[in-house]
């Protein structure tokens, strides 16, 4: 079937989606809906990808960072560690929930743009293996309390390499002006190093930048590289200090829709190794060990998300619309950056797709849309639709507003389905209220 876009989506003989051996019907008799469904052995899939790939083509050392921003809950964490990830946090809720998913808390790299006193006391009394510093400021708070609690704290530098690659605005955090890091072009990332080589209770071990999300190709991280290698070796001729890690920042794109191509992971880093070795030759910078942070290649398209539709709607003369059960509560991307998604009637799949329609979700808001003007199987109320690549910044993204209950999670392995985030009941979203 035309809409077909992973290996592990079949229809069976009733015309029902079927996700990794599990029929859509059974999962939403059993679960209900709202339903985030996240395939494990296509995560586990997706980590192979980079932990090969990166191993055959990096310094030894090298390793694929999860970055938990795209799906943080504890049950993905075992999953991460067991395939031999380390894991990136942008927050201390995020190492909270790995910590306690029993994360080893020194394979866990600590990001954010604006570490609070607390965050960063927390993060030192974790164990957290390396912080990655934003900027000047957290750079002379972390010297302090770490010297504070007799701790030498492993760091990296977020820099900015000043690349524009060609995604949203929204996603592309690299340029020069930016929130994010210490630039180096305008010269204020050797100030950076120099201080953080001065503090006495920092161990500067490298540098982090990263150029945006949903990048395809290898072209961007290749100058990426070139950027950071002028900069390092600059710094090792002034310095006398060498970097040992060149962390790149967040993975490569995924396929959302049929207009999206299928990334090839492994060419990619490939290129971006030989790329490496040659700019190490010419510069005579002694091979950097690789991180990377994939966050959304690794989840996004095991997840699918199943809505029952409430009907269709016709507004004549212009469209038809068809609810759903949930919307931009569990899944706000399309409202916040207009985000495509592949949609499907997962009831009938073996259908021809030839209803055009909007799919609104149930908040009084007009923006609550999952996608625009696509072409689905003409639903019934009670129709399971389903939209996929949603594994990544949907649950994570997710809220409560109108009051919307949270849907639940299920994991698929090995054709079985199993419970890992249960559904909010109304009692949770009162919990915090006094
Ligand atoms: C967002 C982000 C990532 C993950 O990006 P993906 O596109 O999900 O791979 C990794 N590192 C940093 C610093 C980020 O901001």
């Amino acid at each position: 079937m035309e809409t077909m876009l992973y290996d592990y989506l079949t229809v069976n003989e009733e015309g029902r989606l079927v996700i990794g051996g599990v029929d859509v019907r059974d999962l939403a008799e059993e679960f209900g809906t709202p339903l985030y469904v996240l395939n494990e052995d296509r995560v586990r899939e997706n980590c192979r990808k980079y932990t090969s790939a990166m191993a055959k083509y990096f310094r030894e050392g090298s390793m694929p960072l999860y970055a938990g921003k795209a799906l943080c809950f504890k049950g993905i964490y075992p999953v991460i560690d067991s395939e031999g990830l380390g894991a990136d946090v942008v927050s201390p809720g995020e190492a909270f929930t790995a910590l306690v998913a029993g994360f080893p808390a020194e394979k866990l790299f600590f990001h954010g743009t604006n570490k609070t006193d607390e965050d960063i006391a927390y993060g030192l009394e974790s164990g957290i293996g390396y912080f990655v510093i934003d900027n000047m400021n957290e750079l002379a708070a972390l010297d302090r309390e770490a010297g504070e609690k007799g701790i030498v704290q492993k760091a990296l530098l977020r820099v900015t390499v000043g690349l524009d690659p060609h995604t949203l605005e929204a996603i592309n955090t690299g340029k020069v002006d930016s929130q994010f890091g210490v630039p180096i072009e305008t010269g204020q990332a050797e100030g950076f190093l120099k201080a953080a080589l001065d503090a006495e209770n920092i161990d500067v071990r490298g540098f982090h930048s990263h150029i945006g999300s949903q990048i395809m190709e290898s072209d961007s991280f290749c100058d990426q590289v070139d950027i950071l290698l002028g900069f390092a070796a600059d710094m090792m001729e002034k310095y006398g200090f060498t970097a040992e890690y060149f962390n790149l920042g967040g993975g490569f794109g995924v396929r959302y829709t049929e207009a999206d191509p299928l990334v090839d992971i492994d060419g990619n880093i490939r290129e971006i190794s030989e790329h490496l070795k040659a700019g190490c030759e010419r510069t005579g910078f002694p091979e950097p060990k690789i991180l990377m942070e994939p966050g959304r290649s690794i989840v996004a398209d095991a997840g699918v998300t199943l809505y029952t539709a409430g009907g269709i709607k016709t507004v004549e003369g212009y469209r038809d619309y068809v609810t759903v059960d949930g919307g931009m509560t569990d899944n706000p991307r399309y409202a916040l950056y207009k985000s495509e998604y592949t949609v499907l009637n997962a009831s009938r799949a073996d259908a021809p797709a030839d209803f055009e329609c909007t799919i609104a979700g149930r908040c009084c808001e007009s923006g609550d849309r999952i996608a625009e003007n696509i072409k689905i199987a003409r639903p019934e109320r009670g129709d399971l639709i389903a939209v996929l690549t949603t594994g990544a910044y949907n649950y994570a993204m997710s809220m409560n507003y109108n009051r919307v209950t949270r849907p639940a999670m299920v994991m698929i392995s090995g054709g079985k389905a199993r419970l890992v985030i249960r559904r909010q009941t109304f009692e949770d979203l009162i919990s915090c209220e006094l």
